[in-house]
Protein backbone atom coordinates (compact mmCIF):
# COMPACT_ATOMS: atom_id res chain seq x y z
CA UNK A 1 0.00 0.00 0.00
CA UNK A 2 1.59 3.38 -0.54
CA UNK A 3 1.95 5.96 2.25
CA UNK A 4 -0.15 8.33 3.23
CA UNK A 5 0.91 11.82 2.25
CA UNK A 6 -1.89 13.66 4.54
CA UNK A 7 -3.24 12.60 7.49
CA UNK A 8 -5.61 14.87 9.09
CA UNK A 9 -6.70 13.81 12.65
CA UNK A 10 -9.46 15.79 14.77
CA UNK A 11 -9.57 18.59 13.23
CA UNK A 12 -11.83 21.88 14.16
CA UNK A 13 -12.44 24.92 12.98
CA UNK A 14 -14.69 26.97 15.11
CA UNK A 15 -15.75 30.61 14.45
CA UNK A 16 -17.16 33.05 17.21
CA UNK A 17 -20.29 34.96 15.78
CA UNK A 18 -22.86 37.06 17.05
CA UNK A 19 -24.93 34.43 17.23
CA UNK A 20 -22.77 31.70 18.85
CA UNK A 21 -19.90 29.02 18.11
CA UNK A 22 -20.07 27.92 14.31
CA UNK A 23 -18.59 24.99 13.93
CA UNK A 24 -17.35 24.83 10.38
CA UNK A 25 -15.23 21.72 10.70
CA UNK A 26 -15.89 19.56 13.74
CA UNK A 27 -13.71 16.89 14.29
CA UNK A 28 -12.44 15.48 10.88
CA UNK A 29 -10.23 12.79 10.66
CA UNK A 30 -9.19 11.36 7.21
CA UNK A 31 -5.77 10.14 5.28
CA UNK A 32 -4.83 10.66 1.52
CA UNK A 33 -2.24 8.14 -0.22
CA UNK A 34 -0.05 10.00 -2.24
CA UNK A 35 -1.02 10.17 -6.04
CA UNK A 36 -4.50 9.48 -5.46
CA UNK A 37 -7.22 11.94 -5.10
CA UNK A 38 -9.46 12.56 -2.16
CA UNK A 39 -13.10 14.42 -3.68
CA UNK A 40 -14.84 16.05 -0.84
CA UNK A 41 -18.40 16.81 -1.05
CA UNK A 42 -21.54 18.53 0.31
CA UNK A 43 -24.22 21.31 -0.02
CA UNK A 44 -22.75 24.77 0.11
CA UNK A 45 -21.81 25.72 3.81
CA UNK A 46 -20.62 22.33 5.00
CA UNK A 47 -17.18 23.31 5.51
CA UNK A 48 -15.31 22.09 2.09
CA UNK A 49 -13.68 25.09 1.82
CA UNK A 50 -12.77 25.85 5.33
CA UNK A 51 -10.95 22.55 5.92
CA UNK A 52 -9.18 23.14 2.86
CA UNK A 53 -7.95 26.37 4.06
CA UNK A 54 -7.69 24.90 7.38
CA UNK A 55 -4.89 22.48 6.14
CA UNK A 56 -3.25 24.24 4.08
CA UNK A 57 -2.67 26.82 7.08
CA UNK A 58 -4.37 30.18 5.31
CA UNK A 59 -6.50 29.63 8.04
CA UNK A 60 -5.84 29.76 12.11
CA UNK A 61 -6.99 25.48 13.46
CA UNK A 62 -9.52 25.53 17.12
CA UNK A 63 -7.56 21.89 17.43
CA UNK A 64 -6.46 18.87 15.40
CA UNK A 65 -3.10 17.20 13.74
CA UNK A 66 -2.69 18.26 10.19
CA UNK A 67 0.60 15.78 9.12
CA UNK A 68 2.27 16.09 6.00
CA UNK A 69 5.18 13.45 5.08
CA UNK A 70 4.25 12.54 8.35
CA UNK A 71 5.25 16.46 10.22
CA UNK A 72 2.15 18.16 11.68
CA UNK A 73 2.27 21.60 10.19
CA UNK A 74 0.08 23.06 12.52
CA UNK A 75 3.21 23.05 14.68
CA UNK A 76 5.54 24.89 12.25
CA UNK A 77 6.60 28.07 12.54
CA UNK A 78 6.23 30.45 10.35
CA UNK A 79 9.76 30.25 8.59
CA UNK A 80 8.95 26.46 8.40
CA UNK A 81 5.37 26.77 7.01
CA UNK A 82 6.85 29.17 4.26
CA UNK A 83 8.96 26.72 3.04
CA UNK A 84 6.50 24.21 3.39
CA UNK A 85 4.07 26.76 1.34
CA UNK A 86 5.80 25.02 -2.16
CA UNK A 87 4.55 21.79 -1.41
CA UNK A 88 0.81 22.31 -0.54
CA UNK A 89 -0.54 24.63 -3.14
CA UNK A 90 -4.69 25.61 -3.85
CA UNK A 91 -6.13 26.05 -6.79
CA UNK A 92 -9.15 28.51 -6.18
CA UNK A 93 -12.73 28.60 -8.10
CA UNK A 94 -12.79 32.24 -9.59
CA UNK A 95 -9.32 32.53 -10.29
CA UNK A 96 -10.22 35.98 -11.08
CA UNK A 97 -11.22 36.55 -7.19
CA UNK A 98 -7.39 35.20 -6.24
CA UNK A 99 -5.51 37.15 -9.19
CA UNK A 100 -4.82 40.74 -9.39
CA UNK A 101 -6.08 42.18 -12.86
CA UNK A 102 -4.00 44.65 -13.24
CA UNK A 103 -0.93 41.98 -13.94
CA UNK A 104 -0.53 40.10 -17.35
CA UNK A 105 -0.54 36.62 -17.55
CA UNK A 106 3.01 36.58 -17.67
CA UNK A 107 3.33 38.84 -14.66
CA UNK A 108 0.94 36.85 -12.95
CA UNK A 109 2.90 33.47 -13.42
CA UNK A 110 6.17 35.07 -12.86
CA UNK A 111 5.02 36.24 -8.88
CA UNK A 112 5.37 32.58 -7.16
CA UNK A 113 8.58 32.33 -9.06
CA UNK A 114 9.94 35.27 -7.80
CA UNK A 115 8.23 35.53 -4.38
CA UNK A 116 9.99 31.89 -3.67
CA UNK A 117 13.14 32.73 -5.15
CA UNK A 118 12.57 30.21 -7.89
CA UNK A 119 14.49 31.40 -10.76
CA UNK A 120 14.82 34.69 -12.28
CA UNK A 121 16.10 36.79 -15.63
CA UNK A 122 16.06 34.65 -18.52
CA UNK A 123 15.42 31.24 -17.04
CA UNK A 124 12.66 32.57 -15.42
CA UNK A 125 11.31 33.84 -18.57
CA UNK A 126 11.58 30.22 -20.27
CA UNK A 127 10.29 29.16 -17.08
CA UNK A 128 7.23 31.11 -17.91
CA UNK A 129 6.64 30.13 -21.37
CA UNK A 130 7.09 25.93 -20.30
CA UNK A 131 4.20 26.61 -17.86
CA UNK A 132 2.22 28.08 -20.26
CA UNK A 133 2.67 25.20 -22.52
CA UNK A 134 2.18 22.38 -19.89
CA UNK A 135 -1.66 23.72 -19.28
CA UNK A 136 -2.22 24.64 -22.37
CA UNK A 137 -2.55 28.86 -22.75
CA UNK A 138 -0.80 30.06 -25.85
CA UNK A 139 2.71 31.77 -25.72
CA UNK A 140 1.03 34.86 -27.75
CA UNK A 141 -0.96 35.56 -24.61
CA UNK A 142 1.54 36.39 -22.45
CA UNK A 143 1.26 40.03 -22.26
CA UNK A 144 -2.83 39.69 -22.51
CA UNK A 145 -4.66 40.90 -19.10
CA UNK A 146 -6.91 38.12 -17.02
CA UNK A 147 -9.73 39.91 -18.47
CA UNK A 148 -9.54 39.40 -22.02
CA UNK A 149 -9.96 35.48 -21.40
CA UNK A 150 -12.71 33.24 -20.75
CA UNK A 151 -12.79 31.62 -17.64
CA UNK A 152 -11.39 28.48 -18.83
CA UNK A 153 -8.42 30.17 -19.59
CA UNK A 154 -8.17 32.19 -16.68
CA UNK A 155 -7.92 28.66 -14.56
CA UNK A 156 -5.47 27.71 -16.76
CA UNK A 157 -3.58 30.58 -15.32
CA UNK A 158 -4.78 29.36 -11.60
CA UNK A 159 -3.46 26.08 -12.49
CA UNK A 160 0.22 27.30 -13.83
CA UNK A 161 0.94 29.82 -10.78
CA UNK A 162 0.17 26.26 -8.73
CA UNK A 163 2.53 24.17 -10.76
CA UNK A 164 5.35 26.71 -10.66
CA UNK A 165 6.53 25.74 -7.18
CA UNK A 166 6.25 21.92 -8.08
CA UNK A 167 4.20 21.30 -5.31
CA UNK A 168 3.10 17.63 -4.21
CA UNK A 169 -0.20 18.50 -2.47
CA UNK A 170 -3.04 20.51 -4.27
CA UNK A 171 -6.52 21.13 -2.93
CA UNK A 172 -8.69 22.12 -5.58
CA UNK A 173 -11.43 24.16 -3.96
CA UNK A 174 -14.51 24.86 -6.56
CA UNK A 175 -11.98 24.55 -9.65
CA UNK A 176 -14.66 23.84 -12.30
CA UNK A 177 -17.55 25.16 -10.76
CA UNK A 178 -17.74 28.54 -12.28
CA UNK A 179 -17.06 26.87 -16.08
CA UNK A 180 -19.28 25.88 -18.19
CA UNK A 181 -19.98 22.09 -18.69
CA UNK A 182 -17.81 21.36 -21.84
CA UNK A 183 -14.92 23.59 -20.60
CA UNK A 184 -15.03 22.28 -17.09
CA UNK A 185 -14.13 18.46 -18.59
CA UNK A 186 -11.23 20.09 -20.32
CA UNK A 187 -10.14 21.36 -17.31
CA UNK A 188 -10.69 17.96 -15.13
CA UNK A 189 -8.76 16.48 -18.34
CA UNK A 190 -6.01 18.70 -17.51
CA UNK A 191 -6.02 18.54 -14.16
CA UNK A 192 -5.97 14.59 -14.28
CA UNK A 193 -3.15 14.29 -16.79
CA UNK A 194 -0.38 16.58 -14.71
CA UNK A 195 -1.60 14.12 -11.92
CA UNK A 196 -0.72 11.36 -14.02
CA UNK A 197 2.22 12.74 -15.07
CA UNK A 198 3.88 14.78 -11.76
CA UNK A 199 2.42 12.68 -9.14
CA UNK A 200 0.07 15.02 -7.85
CA UNK A 201 -2.19 14.49 -4.92
CA UNK A 202 -5.35 16.35 -5.00
CA UNK A 203 -8.16 17.19 -2.47
CA UNK A 204 -10.62 18.41 -4.28
CA UNK A 205 -13.44 19.73 -3.50
CA UNK A 206 -16.73 20.40 -5.23
CA UNK A 207 -20.81 20.75 -3.87
CA UNK A 208 -20.92 18.54 -7.18
CA UNK A 209 -21.13 14.66 -6.94
CA UNK A 210 -21.13 14.19 -10.65
CA UNK A 211 -17.95 16.46 -10.92
CA UNK A 212 -16.35 14.51 -8.33
CA UNK A 213 -17.14 11.33 -9.54
CA UNK A 214 -14.64 11.92 -12.42
CA UNK A 215 -11.26 12.87 -10.87
CA UNK A 216 -11.71 11.41 -7.16
CA UNK A 217 -10.13 7.81 -6.18
CA UNK A 218 -11.94 8.10 -2.56
CA UNK A 219 -15.06 10.35 -1.78
CA UNK A 220 -15.95 12.03 1.93
CA UNK A 221 -19.13 13.19 2.27
CA UNK A 222 -19.41 16.14 4.46
CA UNK A 223 -22.52 17.59 6.04
CA UNK A 224 -22.91 21.01 8.81
CA UNK A 225 -19.07 20.56 9.39
CA UNK A 226 -18.87 16.61 9.98
CA UNK A 227 -17.39 14.07 7.64
CA UNK A 228 -21.15 11.44 7.43
CA UNK A 229 -19.53 9.09 4.94
CA UNK A 230 -16.06 8.10 3.33
CA UNK A 231 -15.23 5.04 0.67
CA UNK A 232 -13.44 4.32 -2.26
CA UNK A 233 -15.14 6.44 -5.22
CA UNK A 234 -16.91 2.73 -6.86
CA UNK A 235 -17.84 1.57 -3.46
CA UNK A 236 -19.63 5.15 -2.51
CA UNK A 237 -22.05 5.01 -5.98
CA UNK A 238 -22.51 1.28 -5.06
CA UNK A 239 -23.09 1.00 -1.91
CA UNK A 240 -23.47 4.77 -0.32
CA UNK A 241 -25.05 3.95 3.69
CA UNK A 242 -25.94 7.42 4.79
CA UNK A 243 -29.50 9.00 4.04
CA UNK A 244 -27.61 12.13 2.72
CA UNK A 245 -25.13 10.80 0.38
CA UNK A 246 -28.04 8.53 -0.90
CA UNK A 247 -29.88 11.96 -1.46
CA UNK A 248 -27.10 14.05 -2.86
CA UNK A 249 -26.84 10.80 -5.45
CA UNK A 250 -30.54 11.05 -6.35
CA UNK A 251 -30.02 14.82 -6.89
CA UNK A 252 -27.36 13.79 -9.78
CA UNK A 253 -29.38 15.09 -12.95
CA UNK A 254 -31.18 12.99 -15.32
CA UNK A 255 -32.33 14.12 -18.25
CA UNK A 256 -35.71 14.92 -19.04
CA UNK A 257 -36.28 16.37 -15.32
CA UNK A 258 -34.58 19.28 -13.57
CA UNK A 259 -32.44 18.83 -10.84
CA UNK A 260 -34.22 21.11 -8.70
CA UNK A 261 -37.60 19.00 -9.11
CA UNK A 262 -35.50 15.86 -7.99
CA UNK A 263 -33.63 17.82 -4.97
CA UNK A 264 -37.24 19.04 -3.67
CA UNK A 265 -38.25 15.66 -3.95
CA UNK A 266 -35.30 13.91 -2.07
CA UNK A 267 -33.80 16.67 0.26
CA UNK A 268 -36.27 17.98 2.40
CA UNK A 269 -36.07 20.91 4.83
CA UNK A 270 -32.84 23.49 4.39
CA UNK A 271 -29.92 23.41 5.35
CA UNK A 272 -28.98 25.09 8.93
CA UNK A 273 -25.81 26.58 10.25
CA UNK A 274 -23.87 24.69 12.48
CA UNK A 275 -23.99 27.21 15.40
CA UNK A 276 -24.24 25.72 18.84
CA UNK A 277 -25.26 22.25 17.14
CA UNK A 278 -27.18 19.74 19.88
CA UNK A 279 -25.77 16.70 21.04
CA UNK A 280 -27.36 14.88 17.80
CA UNK A 281 -27.32 13.73 14.54
CA UNK A 282 -26.92 16.91 12.29
CA UNK A 283 -28.95 15.30 9.60
CA UNK A 284 -31.51 13.76 12.26
CA UNK A 285 -34.00 17.33 11.16
CA UNK A 286 -33.84 16.32 7.52
CA UNK A 287 -33.60 12.48 7.38
CA UNK A 288 -37.22 10.54 7.16
CA UNK A 289 -35.33 7.93 9.12
CA UNK A 290 -34.37 9.87 12.78
CA UNK A 291 -35.59 8.42 15.12
CA UNK A 292 -35.42 8.99 19.25
CA UNK A 293 -31.74 7.69 19.23
CA UNK A 294 -30.55 10.22 16.51
CA UNK A 295 -31.63 13.14 18.43
CA UNK A 296 -30.37 11.84 21.53
CA UNK A 297 -26.51 11.46 20.84
CA UNK A 298 -24.84 12.37 17.69
CA UNK A 299 -23.33 9.00 16.26
CA UNK A 300 -19.75 7.99 16.00
CA UNK A 301 -18.09 7.56 12.74
CA UNK A 302 -18.20 3.23 12.00
CA UNK A 303 -15.63 1.43 9.67
CA UNK A 304 -18.56 -0.67 8.31
CA UNK A 305 -16.13 -2.58 5.47
CA UNK A 306 -13.02 -2.14 4.93
CA UNK A 307 -12.21 1.70 3.76
CA UNK A 308 -15.96 2.75 4.02
CA UNK A 309 -17.08 4.73 7.23
CA UNK A 310 -20.05 6.51 7.62
CA UNK A 311 -21.47 8.07 10.71
CA UNK A 312 -25.00 6.94 10.91
CA UNK A 313 -26.87 4.32 13.55
CA UNK A 314 -28.47 3.03 10.57
CA UNK A 315 -26.02 2.55 8.18
CA UNK A 316 -26.21 -1.31 8.88
CA UNK A 317 -29.42 -1.88 10.48
P1 LIG B 1 -18.45 25.26 1.92
O1 LIG B 1 -17.07 25.42 1.36
O2 LIG B 1 -18.84 23.83 2.12
O3 LIG B 1 -19.48 26.02 1.13
P2 LIG B 1 -17.50 26.94 4.07
O4 LIG B 1 -16.28 26.24 4.55
O5 LIG B 1 -17.30 28.11 3.17
O6 LIG B 1 -18.48 25.88 3.39
O7 LIG B 1 -18.33 27.44 5.31
C1 LIG B 1 -18.66 26.56 6.40
C2 LIG B 1 -19.43 27.35 7.45
O8 LIG B 1 -18.55 28.28 8.06
C3 LIG B 1 -20.58 28.18 6.88
O9 LIG B 1 -21.65 28.16 7.82
C4 LIG B 1 -19.98 29.56 6.75
O10 LIG B 1 -20.98 30.55 6.84
C5 LIG B 1 -19.05 29.60 7.94
N1 LIG B 1 -17.88 30.49 7.77
C6 LIG B 1 -16.92 30.39 6.82
N2 LIG B 1 -15.99 31.35 6.98
C7 LIG B 1 -16.37 32.07 8.08
C8 LIG B 1 -15.82 33.19 8.78
N3 LIG B 1 -14.68 33.75 8.38
N4 LIG B 1 -16.49 33.65 9.85
C9 LIG B 1 -17.64 33.07 10.28
N5 LIG B 1 -18.20 32.01 9.66
C10 LIG B 1 -17.59 31.51 8.59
Amino acid sequence: MADNILEVKGLKKYFNTPHGLLHAVDDVSFSIEEGKTLGVVGESGCGKSTLGRVILRLLKSTEGEVLFEGEDILKYSKAEMRAMRKSMQIIFQDPYESINPRMSIGELIAEPLIVNKICKGAEMDKKIRELMDTVGLAERLINSYPHELDGGRRQRIGIARALSVSPKFIVCDEPVSALDVSIQAQILNLMQDLQKERGFTYMFISHNLSVVKHISDDIMVMYLGKMVEKAPKNELFKNPLHPYTRALLEAIPIPKLSSRDRQREILQGEIKSPINPKDECRFAGRCKYASEQCRSGAPELREITPGHFVSCFCADK
